[in-house]
């Protein structure tokens, strides 16, 4: 079943010349992975505030077509229809900056605003507090200051704030392009044990392509407001030159064995430096 529907939405910022999205259409299954890859400017970020109704409530602009978010019941909310304060609990965001998402005086609180904002039961929103916390390696630093946790813990905590929610979705939009290498992978982690553990549903884009290739269910390519690729990530890697000619970055191994297949020296494609490595050393390369 489809949590999210998004049916030839465009969207055009107030003041700018042309739009940022372009007819886009495409479903959000539940329980999977999606992936959005695609250069800078190509709409990521506007369609990402699109998918929980920021845009066109908050950020207003030309609005054509429509994004359906529905909830665990089956019940469908048009976006422009329904208030961010409804739609924020169902579809959980996550933006590139963890300094902006968080403004509470202690972690706990920060993890526990949005449960107040639900009018959940006290009992019930200290269970969920410690229980976010715990997921996301923060228990025992409930009591911080958030500003002085380091990158990739104040990343995790604005997920832990937003996954206490139980949202049906979490969208994230880049949200380790602002970390260091090992906050990166904490992120990263996070997000892998969220779907092995929880199954949630997951919007991703992600500047660093790795990741998506090696873990996603399917991946939307996009360009200049449009998605013009959709497919798995073996299909996605199958299209490296468009990717190379977008200007997306994508994982060494995968331009070496493209490249390497082309001359007929490898018969797949490989994502990471591991499989490229034990696929040369068994080929005898
Ligand atoms: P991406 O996330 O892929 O980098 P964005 O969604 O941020 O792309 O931007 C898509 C297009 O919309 C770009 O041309 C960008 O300049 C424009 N844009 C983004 N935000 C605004 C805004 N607040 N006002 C006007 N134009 C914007």
């Amino acid at each position: 079943m489809n949590v999210i529907s998004v049916e030839n939405l465009s969207f055009k910022y107030r003041r700018a010349s042309d739009y940022a999205l372009k007819n886009v259409t495409f479903n959000v299954e539940r329980g999977e992975f999606l992936g959005i890859i695609g250069p800078s400017g190509s709409g990521k970020s506007t369609l990402c505030l699109a998918l929980n109704g920021i845009i066109p409530n908050s950020i207003k602009g030309e609005f054509t077509g429509r994004v359906v978010v529905r909830d665990s019941e089956g019940r469908e909310f048009d976006t422009r229809k329904t208030p961010v304060s409804q739609l924020s609990p169902l579809v959980g965001l996550v933006l590139q900056n963890p300094d902006s998402q968080l403004f509470n005086m202690t972690v706990e609180e920060e993890v526990a605003f949005g449960l107040e904002n639900l009018a959940l039961d006290p009992n019930e929103i200290g269970r969920r507090v410690r229980w976010a916390l715990e997921i996301s390696g923060l228990w025992g630093l409930e009591n911080e200051f958030p500003p002085n946790l380091s990158g990739g813990e104040k990343q995790r905590l604005a997920i832990a704030a937003v996954f206490a929610m139980r949202p049906q979705v979490l969208v994230l939009d880049e949200p380790t392009s602002q970390l260091d290498p090992l906050g990166r992978e904490e992120v990263l982690g996070l997000l892998s044990l969220l779907r092995r553990e929880y199954g949630i549903t997951i919007v991703l884009v992600e500047h660093h392509t790795d990741y998506i290739l090696r873990h996603a269910d399917r991946v939307l390519v996009m360009d200049a407001g449009r998605v013009i690729f959709e497919g798995t990530p073996a299909e996605v890697a199958e299209e490296t030159e468009l990717l190379k000619s977008l200007g997306v970055k994508i994982p060494a191994s995968l331009e070496i064995s493209y490249e390497l297949r082309k001359r007929g020296k490898l018969k797949k494609l490989l994502i990471t430096p591991e499989e490229l490595l034990s696929e040369l050393r068994s080929s005898g390369g």
